[in-house]
């Protein structure tokens, strides 16, 4: 707005008619004068992602992928739970670390999503789930009085709180001041107002980047997508180990400053005859004990030519057991959306440009 030679204070009237009330266009803009309106029309590109395709699962998640401004897509996932919504979202289109068992890393980093894009998922996400008495207000209604439909926590009444995880298409850390200016603007009381510890991050082990989240007081929550317990296994399988091995991840993690109550969340992939034997179940129990940490275990999303299959159930339960017996908080997490690849590690667009992987 001051670009525009408008005074600051009206940043707060488009950041409350973009995101608490989510308009889609400039004509909606019912708390800014007409010729304000008429400028930005003319002078700002009001282009959000747009959802061009939306997958439903039969457990009630929607896998949509969104098109953005120059015509590159993302996937974002949207699910609803009986108090909550979860949305998992996209942080680069493609991406460059190639881990093996993600479909994402096949692709090679194409380019970082800007702050805008990351909000945009969840502006549309929620516009496109909304309660019909939660949809954003016409301006009609706006100019009468209307109360905006959102409530504390970014969602209207009718939805409950959001949970943001960024486990979609891309490494966030090495997205990260878009990330953090996007958590700023999410996060933000006259904006969709959601609490930071409603944020996770999930990074597959950027010490440097992790270094950095530390710094800031106000930041989202971290988890480690770990899914391996030696330096041979997790260098095959996620080749940023060959930088940042798990030494060099646990003495990061040890160093990261944690609220009071506050743990690390550590995903461990389990990949039938990888990861999953008794002494990865030891060795992962040291690891996580090594810090305040809970260990989300998530039992392989089969897709095309991954060359890598779930482990048996008898072996999840051993292995969970392994766990908890070792006081370790262990939770089994079945990916959600799976009948639509929308499960984590499945997030690929068709017919985008495949870039080599970095080896
Ligand atoms: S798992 Fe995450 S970091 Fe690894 S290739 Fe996929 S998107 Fe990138």
């Amino acid at each position: 707005m001051t670009s525009l030679g408008e005074p600051r204070w009206r940043g707060g009237q488009l950041l409350s008619g973009l995101l608490r009330q989510r308009w889609t266009r400039w004509d909606q803009f019912s708390n800014l004068s007409r010729s304000l309106r008429a400028r930005l029309e003319t002078e700002v590109d009001l282009a959000w992602p747009t959802i061009v395709q939306s997958q439903p699962s039969l457990d009630g998640s929607t896998k949509h992928v969104f098109a953005l401004r120059d015509g590159r897509q993302v996937e974002g996932v949207h699910m609803p739970y009986e108090d909550r919504v979860t949305l998992c979202l996209s942080s680069q289109v493609g991406c460059a670390l190639g881990c093996a068992f993600c479909a994402t890393g096949q692709m090679g980093i194409i380019r970082n999503l800007s702050a805008a894009e990351i909000v945009g998922q969840v502006v549309a996400m929620l516009n496109h789930h909304a309660h019909p008495q939660d949809r954003p207000l016409r301006p009609e209604q706006e100019a009468e009085g209307h109360r905006a439909p959102l409530g504390p926590g970014g969602a209207g009444p009718r939805t409950g709180p959001v949970n943001l995880v960024f486990m979609g298409m891309g490494e966030p850390l090495h997205n990260f001041d878009h990330l953090m200016a996007a958590f700023g603007t999410l996060t933000d009381e006259e904006g969709l107002a959601i609490p930071p510890r409603r944020i996770t991050v999930s990074t597959s082990g950027l010490v440097s980047g992790i270094d950095r989240l530390g710094t800031f007081a106000r930041r989202p929550r971290l988890a480690l997508s770990l899914n391996a317990t030696t330096d041979a296994a997790r260098s095959r399988i996620m080749p940023v180990n060959r930088v940042w091995n798990l030494e060099a991840l646990a003495q990061a993690l040890g160093r990261f400053p944690l609220q009071s109550g506050e743990r690390i969340t550590i995903e461990y992939v389990l990949l039938k005859g990888v990861t999953d034997s008794q002494e990865d179940g030891r060795r992962l129990a040291a690891f996580a004990g090594r810090f305040p940490a809970k260990v989300n275990l998530i039992p392989f999303n089969p897709h095309e030519g991954s060359g890598f299959e779930a482990p048996e159930e008898s072996r999840i339960g051993a292995l969970c057991r392994l766990l908890s017996d070792s006081a370790v908080p262990v939770s089994v997490r079945r990916s959600r959306g799976q009948d639509v690849a929308g499960a984590c590690g499945q997030l690929v667009r068709e017919g985008q440009p495949r870039h080599p992987k970095p080896r």
